[in-house]
């Protein structure tokens, strides 16, 4: 009975993780043609409002929702 106990403990924390690393990924970016400095495109965050510039014609790839606000 332990063992079924822990395996539903670790699925738990698992799940817990799984969800936060698809957060974190899972970054919407929208292309924001108003702020474009130069070959600089600017990139919005519709999950987490985090802004981001991008070089390489791609949205950024991490997201900025693990900054600590100021
Ligand atoms: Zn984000």
């Amino acid at each position: 009975m332990h063992i079924v106990i822990g395996l539903i403990i670790a699925f738990v924390i698992v799940a817990i993780f799984a969800r936060r690393n698809r957060a974190t990924r899972n970054c919407r970016w929208r292309a924001d043609h108003t702020g474009d400095r130069g070959a600089l495109k600017k990139y919005r965050c519709a999950a987490c409002g985090a802004t981001g510039f991008s070089a390489t014609g791609g949205p950024p790839r991490d997201c900025k929702s693990q900054l600590p606000k100021v």
